[in-house]
């Protein structure tokens, strides 16, 4: 039969491209629903944070943030800024290149990631702020 779990990861976050390996999170979550094959979908909730997977190794910890940097930088102008005055043009920017959710398929209770694959929670706002991570497991018990 068809089950639906939801539940929400707060993380304290210190903005500025912090990125969060947040699998171990997502894992309880999975375990917890009871739901053994299905799809799970992870969703940064709020415009300027980004999720996706990466190999959470120092180097990539350093070179992500510098290509978003090469890409988007922080101290451009942005017609965003002329808007609000909040200064987080790029962070909005650098959330619609990276997205907001992930979905990663359900096998026998295990999330299909490749060994070197974690979901990582990466904060492109220009502050410190909590944050908030749904994850919604949808499949058959
Ligand atoms: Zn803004």
């Amino acid at each position: 039969m068809m089950s639906v779990y939801y539940e929400e990861i707060l993380k304290e976050s210190e903005g500025n491209c912090h990125i969060q390996n947040i699998s171990g999170d997502v894992t309880g979550i999975v375990n917890k629903s009871g739901i053994k094959n299905g799809i799970v979908t992870v969703f940064s909730i709020g415009s300027t944070a980004g999720i996706t997977t990466l190999e959470y190794e120092p180097g990539l910890l350093s070179d992500i943030p510098a290509m978003l940097e090469k890409l988007i930088p922080s101290f451009a102008n942005y017609k965003h800024n002329d808007t609000w005055g909040d200064g987080n043009g790029h962070s909005h920017l650098r959330s619609a290149l990276i997205k907001t959710s992930l979905t990663v398929p359900l096998v026998n209770k295990e999330l299909v990631l490749g060994t070197w694959q974690q979901i990582v929670f990466m904060d492109f706002d220009n502050r410190h702020r909590t944050r908030r991570i749904a994850v919604q497991v949808m499949g058959e018990k």
